[in-house]
């Protein structure tokens, strides 16, 4: 594990975060976009939406549990097989938020 600082740490975190906004943001907006879906297309739409949902739900989980560390290098929100999305390193308890 290197604990050397990246010099760059606070666009890693920057870019953490980002992910992090992407995933809620698409938890969050599952059940009104879904009800709009039905209201403008029906069943269909809603079908589409909901697969598309779904891919972009996943590529966010994916994005997030795999999102690297800047300060010891290995996966933020993972250790081994299990992935906490709380806002510090799993591993060197690095924060996300601004302040050291
Ligand atoms: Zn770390």
């Amino acid at each position: 594990m290197d604990e050397t600082v990246s010099p760059d740490l606070p666009a890693r975190l920057a870019a953490i975060r980002t992910r992090r906004r992407f995933l809620w943001t698409v938890f969050a907006t599952y059940i009104p976009v879904i009800w709009f879906a039905l209201k403008i297309g029906g069943d269909n739409l809603a079908l589409v939406v909901g697969i598309l949902w779904l891919v972009m739900a996943s590529a966010g989980g994916i994005l997030v549990s795999f999102a690297l560390c800047p300060r010891c290098g290995d996966r933020f929100h993972m250790k081994g097989i299990s992935t906490s999305w709380g806002g510090r390193c799993v591993h060197c308890k690095l924060s996300l938020s601004k302040e050291k």
